[in-house]
């Protein structure tokens, strides 16, 4: 049969140990709709637009029909969930394969909500459309954000209906990533299987960071690479306000990508303590919490490595600890930079902290919404912002002021470096929800514009505005659901 999507699919993972995954295919539904198809990223990848719409391929994206080449599989995995260690592996989703784009970059296939695996335990094996739309939104406003993250390329109604607290309709998400190889990936095959572990070691040195391939402490680059790739991607989260909601140690990755769009949301008012999960009662993976949650996952991470790091365990120990406090300045690095440049500063200077310190302060005592305030400062427009009417703001805005006139660049080139740092936009909750609730009801032109408007987060065009305005005042917290 011809394959006019040019899906090229060589599946490495499913070459490795037998022990790594189990092989499932989807589960048949009734009568797959196309939803949404991510036309731009078809295009990276080198795959047909007109094609991938055909009803040929819808089949492919409900997971009815293999395309020859596929080989599905559910990956095995463990992963502490709030702290408790668990057997999981892939519940809900299979990796129906390994693409290969024109440009030779090899990305994973999978479908999300295909029905049930050998690690679904009691669950169904199904996903709803609001959460896999959510995911699709969210995980293509971080892309556009600059944030890594797997993409998403489309989104199928299964036409069968699926069970929660109430009757949902069914849907598939095709999720495309770097791979899905994840620190819960590593503590499977530590925990159970030690003799495997250079065998997925170099699997994934070779798939995510080639260049350390022929270093003679290779493992030990592994893991420094991973912590580099993590303490990046943390601060740009909290650079945008992000709050993941699961940082399990099963949802995160090797490859440094952000992925599992479930209970995460962008914060609006800025507060350290900010949490939507409903499940996370204890605050442990709040918006301040992130960058420790990602240094005790990286632990794990390292514990998993210990065997490779030195025949010594102790000395193991020690090496990997010095990563780990490595990650914490690392972390912090990227932060205080990323914070230069949303003020507009190329340069260092001592006080710097205490001037982010101070806004952060007062945002936080004047309640005051977190992109905006920084939109504001971007714009130059004071009085766009919520803090404007406080005195503290104005001393403190006359003292940022000064500091910017301090450094050898221009007010035009701060300006301009504000432009690239500060988004006018990000995916806001109520903006997210009214999307979700026209597209369950059948009508997609509220995400469509949606969509439009996050693919260019640092435009500050006029049509912009409206995605700025914060939600009406309401009696309960936003809430998020895995
Ligand atoms: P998460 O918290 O989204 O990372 O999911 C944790 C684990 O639960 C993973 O192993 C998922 O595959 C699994 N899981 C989530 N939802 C379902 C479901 N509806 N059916 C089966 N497994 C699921
Ligand atoms: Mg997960
Ligand atoms: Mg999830």
């Amino acid at each position: 049969e011809e394959n006019k999507v040019s899906w090229n699919f060589d599946n490495s993972y499913a070459e490795l140990s037998k022990s790594f995954y189990s092989k499932v295919n989807p589960s048949p539904v009734s009568s797959p709709k196309l939803i949404k198809l991510n036309e731009s990223l078809a295009g990276e990848l080198g795959l047909d637009i007109q094609a991938l719409k055909s009803d040929e391929n819808i089949e492919v994206f409900a997971g009815n029909e293999i395309f020859d080449g596929a080989f599905p599989i559910a990956q095995a995995y463990a992963g502490h969930q709030f702290g408790h260690f668990n057997m999981l592996g892939d519940g809900r989703a299979v990796l129906i394969g390994e693409h290969i784009t024109p440009n030779g970059k090899r990305v994973d296939i999978q479908l999300k909500g295909s029905g049930r695996t050998p690690y679904s335990r009691g669950g169904d094996g199904r996903a709803a459309l609001g959460p896999m739309l959510r995911e699709y939104i969210i995980s293509e406003a971080m892309h556009a954000l600059g944030i890594p993250t797997t993409r998403s390329l489309a989104v199928v109604t299964t036409g069968d209906p699926i069970y929660r607290e109430d009757k949902l309709q069914g849907a598939i998400l095709t999720r495309v990533a770097a791979s899905h190889i994840r620190v819960g990936t590593f503590q499977y095959v530590a925990a159970f299987q030690g003799e495997k572990l250079k065998e997925l070691s170099d699997y994934t040195i070779k798939r995510h960071y080639p260049y350390i391939e022929d270093h003679k402490e290779k493992y030990l680059k592994l893991l420094q690479e991973v912590v580099k790739r993590q303490a990046k991607l943390i601060a740009q989260w909290q650079l945008v306000g992000f709050i993941h909601g699961v940082m399990n140690t099963d949802n995160m990755t090797i490859s440094g990508e952000t992925i599992d769009y479930g209970p995460c949301a962008f914060m609006d008012t800025y507060h350290p303590e900010t949490v939507f999960s409903s499940i996370d009662v204890q605050g442990r993976y709040a918006y301040a919490n992130q960058p420790y949650m990602a240094g005790w996952n990286l632990a794990r991470f390292a514990e998993s490595l210990l065997t490779l790091l030195h025949e010594d365990q102790e000395e193991a120990v020690k090496i990997a600890q010095a990563e780990i406090t490595n990650y914490n300045e690392l972390y912090q690095l990227h932060w205080q930079a990323g914070m230069r440049a949303k003020l507009g500063l190329f340069n260092e200077e001592e006080e710097d902290k205490i001037l982010i310190d101070n806004l952060l302060g007062m945002m936080q005592m004047n309640k005051a919404d977190y992109t905006n305030t920084f939109r504001a400062l971007t714009l130059n427009d004071p009085q766009k912002s919520s803090l404007f009417s406080s005195s503290e703001f104005a001393i403190w805005y006359e003292r940022w002021r000064q500091r910017l006139g301090r450094q050898e660049e221009s007010l035009e080139a701060a300006h301009e470096l504000m432009r690239k740092t500060n988004p006018a936009v990000i995916p806001r909750n109520h903006r997210v929800e009214e999307a979700l609730e026209a597209a369950e009801k059948g009508d997609y032109e509220v995400m469509e514009r949606l969509l439009a408007v996050l693919s260019n987060p640092f435009a500050y065009t006029p049509e912009q505005e409206e995605y700025c305005t914060l939600p009406g005042p309401s009696d309960e917290p936003y809430q998020t659901f895995c």
